[in-house]
């Protein structure tokens, strides 16, 4: 959808600074430097010659033939499809699951809508179709925490029937542990301009009490972008597209859109010469770091982040201004902890030396908050947040 202009831009708008909350990753970088260009191009033509892929088309079957292939012959076996009617027109989503490793119930969904409006949607959505793709190849057999299900929903342009659908017959009745949703919808840029700058949306309307999580994620997902990609980023609100449904049932959400908004979307001309492939290949480097970082992809043998993860507590949480923090095993080294705000600021940090400590921070602000704990080479981040 997204058809009506982000007027309001400038109100909520603001360049995102780099911050120290989340260190480079040489593992996450080396998974990112197999983003490949060139699949990204093919897959590009193959969504374009398929035509004008609205509901009830042989064109959409086509397309989502061709999806569920891609994803058979990468491996993966869960791979099943949501029937639904549009305006009287049968048509699917499509929902791949790939099972984490320490919380399989706890679900990153990465989603794009595939289903297009008067053209054959190079832009909108072939771009965030192929990205996805691309991520689901180089995430197959990598070690992830928390278990992802990439989405391919159908009915967007009519008004987000794919993802309503899926939300009301899938989210609510199976209660779904959802960690994030990062959806992905026209990210193609504009062919011949500056295609330099990502959009990541974060949840800015009612209900209120997922916004300050989402608010997190975006800067997360920000900061990943900046880490793993040329890309600069700026931080809007989300709208107007497969993200909402699940905000309007109180997920975390966040979201990217091109920040060159293009012209021809919804009509003949949304093909690849009027996009810019190799924005959308920068937007995948982001995004593949910012999937690994959210459902905290591990890094086979050798120490890897969250190594702390089963013995150290925090708590309460939300605090009223004292967190403590428990270890279960000896401390072996001295404890760093680095409190950062929501916009990755470090806000204090002190040294723990004892199995069990009591820090004071009453003297902030209320609101959400990293603690970032350092042991030798083990690290973990924890979230809190203090309501005193
Ligand atoms: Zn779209």
């Amino acid at each position: 959808m997204k058809s009506f202009s982000r007027l309001a831009i400038l109100f909520s708008l603001f360049i995102c600074f780099n911050t120290t909350a989340q260190v480079f990753n040489p593992y996450y970088n080396g998974l990112v430097d197999n983003v490949s260009a060139s699949n990204i191009l093919a897959d590009l033509i193959t969504f374009e010659d398929f035509g004008v892929k609205e509901p009830g088309t042989s064109e959409i079957d086509d397309a989502k033939n061709w999806i569920i292939g891609r994803y058979q012959s990468l491996g993966y076996t869960t791979i099943e499809t949501q029937d639904f009617t549009v305006f009287g027109q049968n048509t699917s989503n499509i929902i791949v699951t790939k099972t984490g490793s320490l919380y399989p119930n706890t679900f990153l969904i990465i989603d794009g809508h595939y289903d297009t409006v008067n053209g054959p949607g190079a832009n909108d959505n072939g771009s965030g179709t192929v990205l996805i793709l691309e991520l689901a190849r180089l995430l197959k057999d990598i070690d992830t925490e928390y278990s992802i299900k990439f989405i391919h929903f159908s009915g967007e342009e009519e008004g987000l029937i794919g993802s309503e659908y899926y939300v009301n017959n899938t989210v609510i009745p199976e209660n779904l542990d959802i960690k994030l949703v990062l959806n992905i919808d026209e990210v193609g840029g504009v062919a011949g301009q500056n295609n330099n700058t990502i959009i990541c949306e974060r949840d800015e309307s009612p209900p209120n009490y997922n916004n300050a999580a989402s608010a997190l994620a975006t800067q997360e997902m920000a900061n990943c972008f900046g880490l793993y990609s040329n890309l600069q980023t700026q931080i809007s609100y989300a709208y107007s597209s497969d993200y909402m449904p699940f905000e309007n049932n109180g997920e975390v959400i966040t979201g990217l859109y091109e920040a060159n908004e293009s012209p021809y979307t919804h009509g003949p001309n949304d093909i690849i010469d009027n996009m810019d492939p190799d924005y959308v290949f920068e937007v995948t480097k982001g995004t593949l770091s910012s999937a690994l970082h959210f459902a905290v992809g591990r890094e086979p043998l050798g120490i890897s982040e969250n190594h702390l993860d089963v013995s150290l507590v925090l708590y309460p949480n939300p605090t009223r201004g004292t967190l403590n923090v428990h270890l279960n095993s000896p401390i072996v080294a001295p404890l760093e902890m680095t409190i950062f705000d929501v916009l990755g600021k470090a806000v204090y940090k002190t040294t723990l030396r004892i199995e069990n400590s009591a820090t004071d921070v009453s003297f902030l602000e209320n609101g959400v908050y990293i603690a970032a704990f350092q042991d030798g080479n083990r690290a973990i981040r924890k979230q809190f947040i203090l309501n005193q």
